[in-house]
């Protein structure tokens, strides 16, 4: 028989691996993997298996009723493909690649070592247009765009007469009671919920999609919000590129629409850079920056953790993201920034912290999303966001401030992006207690000392020597792309 190993692709439908076992000869297995050593990656976060465990819940719902079901297995994935390897006559493995980082790479060396021994095909398909083994990214777009537009595959399901032992590969039952415990606050996971996210974008919110894109509070609801199911691979990116793409309310939102499919082909633009490199995870893009030194201050990094820095917006976003998972993309650029910049901490200091809080972790695009607002990319523009002109700009009246810091609820609207202002008169007139702190850095003269010590920095000979390949490699890759239709 044949198994198809679900990695980051949990869904019925446009699945190749799922496709081509189903018109094989051989019957099949679909399996899921919970590795104990995965659950100790500094990257790894509960929420993401909440997420993946209720993703496959949903899957079996749809299966069932064919005969099929996705079979969970708790082990390590060498150990578990020994076992099945020995319990059945296995021909063929189908999986997608998987561009995650260099733990999963390594795991998949192993798994592939065991499929030679036992004489076992591992059939690995591309995922969402991301090529492996390529030596540079020219016609990538071009090549991105054709597979895009082709046939959205309709899966079909057959019974299987083969099962895995209900007791063998058992998931421990406080992990699976913690599983099933998913808080209501996180986007709620599975295929079904996907498509919910993507038609009502197209049926109404998406509408404001560029208008609120940068605002903390309204782009919860007028984006596309289908990260975590693009990371999990609730959907492919096909599917939601040709959905968004041929929807009958694109004439009226064409400049919102083009953004959007703009930033479906940056998701794997980002991925597929990684995919070549994955070192991302743990060294600068530009090894110029490595000798750049910090203060890292443990204190300043626990209160940016926990959200207790005293600065309203960026202590806001801190709490929600990690109370819901979600908060959008220049919010998590100014995260990133604060620590970076103002706190002056390295950006390893605080790449798993987020990584653990997003919902959509996609390890492809959050390390090289998060140097390049650590500004150690050396190629893209350094951007330091001062936080307060991004309250006053992105929150004016403090509505998302307010919702996650309540402390600050009490505040007059025109005084809770500096709240440090207030008088002591003013704080007894409006009753406002001490709970909240002071800022725990001078923001202007920590902006002014980040600005000096980076764009210093840039002239550092190593930089500049690897800033002219970095950009030499670009310009090659570049010369026939195509940017979006
Ligand atoms: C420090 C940092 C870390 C990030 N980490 C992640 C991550 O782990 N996973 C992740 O999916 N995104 C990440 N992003 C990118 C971006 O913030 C999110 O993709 C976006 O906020 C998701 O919300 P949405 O689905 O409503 O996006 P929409 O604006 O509706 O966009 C649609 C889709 O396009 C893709 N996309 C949007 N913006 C970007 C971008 N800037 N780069 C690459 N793809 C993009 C996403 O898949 C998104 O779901 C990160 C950004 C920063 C600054």
């Amino acid at each position: 028989m044949n198994i198809v190993w679900l990695k980051r692709d949990l869904r019925t439908q446009d699945h190749d691996p799922l496709q081509v076992a189903e018109t094989a000869d051989e019957d099949y297995l679909i399996i899921y993997l919970i590795e104990p050593s995965h659950l100790e990656h500094p990257d790894f976060a509960l929420r993401h298996l909440q997420f993946c465990y209720h993703s496959v819940k949903d899957m079996n719902e749809r299966l069932t009723p064919y005969g099929q079901q996705v079979h969970i297995c708790y082990g390590e994935a060498v150990e578990i493909f020994k076992h099945l390897s020995e319990a059945y006559n296995i021909k063929q493995v189908l999986s997608y690649q998987e561009s995650g980082t260099r733990a999963t790479w390594v795991r998949d060396k192993a798994v592939s070592k065991i499929f030679e021994e036992k004489n076992i095909q591992w059939l690995q398909f591309q995922r969402d247009g991301i090529l492996r083994g390529i030596a540079n990214r020219i016609n990538w777009d071009k090549r991105w765009y054709a597979q895009m537009e082709e046939v959205i595959i309709e899966n079909t399901y057959s019974s299987s007469e083969h099962s895995i032992e209900d007791q063998q590969f058992k998931l421990p039952a406080e992990l699976e009671l913690q599983l099933e415990n998913m808080p209501s606050a996180f986007q709620q996971a599975g295929e079904s919920k996907a498509w919910q996210y993507l038609k009502s974008f197209c049926e109404g919110r998406g509408a404001d999609y560029f208008k609120y894109i940068s605002k903390p509070e309204q782009s919860r609801s007028s984006c596309g919000r289908i990260s975590p199911y693009l990371a999990w691979g609730c959907i492919s990116i096909r599917q939601a590129y040709q959905y968004v793409k041929t929807h009958p309310t694109r004439p009226q939102n064409k400049r919102a629409y083009k953004q959007f499919l703009t930033r479906l082909h940056w998701h794997c633009h980002f991925i597929q850079k990684f995919e070549v490199d994955c070192d991302y995870e743990l060294l600068c893009v530009n090894p110029g920056y490595e000798a750049l030194e910090y203060e890292n201050n443990p204190q300043h990094l626990a209160a940016w953790k926990t959200g207790m820095t005293g600065v309203p917006l960026v202590d806001a976003c801190m709490r929600c993201v990690i109370t819901t998972g979600w908060i959008n993309f220049r919010m998590r650029a100014m995260l990133v920034s604060f620590l970076c910049h103002h706190l002056d901490c390295d950006w390893r200091e605080g790449v798993y912290h987020l990584a653990q809080q997003f919902l959509d972790y996609e390890p492809g695009i959050h390390f090289p999303q998060f140097q390049m607002q650590a500004g150690v990319t050396g190629v893209n523009t350094v951007r330091i966001y001062n936080p307060i002109k991004q309250s006053k700009d992105h929150d004016p009246e403090g509505v998302f401030i307010k919702k996650w810091v309540p402390e600050l609820r009490p505040f007059p609207e025109a005084m809770v992006h500096e709240p440090w202002n207030l008088t002591i008169l003013e704080k007894q007139f409006y009753n406002i207690d001490d709970s909240y702190p002071e800022p725990i850095i001078d923001i202007t003269a920590a902006g002014q000392a980040a600005r000096d010590k980076i764009w210093g920095h840039k002239k550092h000979p190593e930089v500049r020597k690897y800033r002219r390949k970095i950009i030499e490699r670009h310009t090659r890759n570049r010369k026939f792309s195509k940017t979006a239709n």
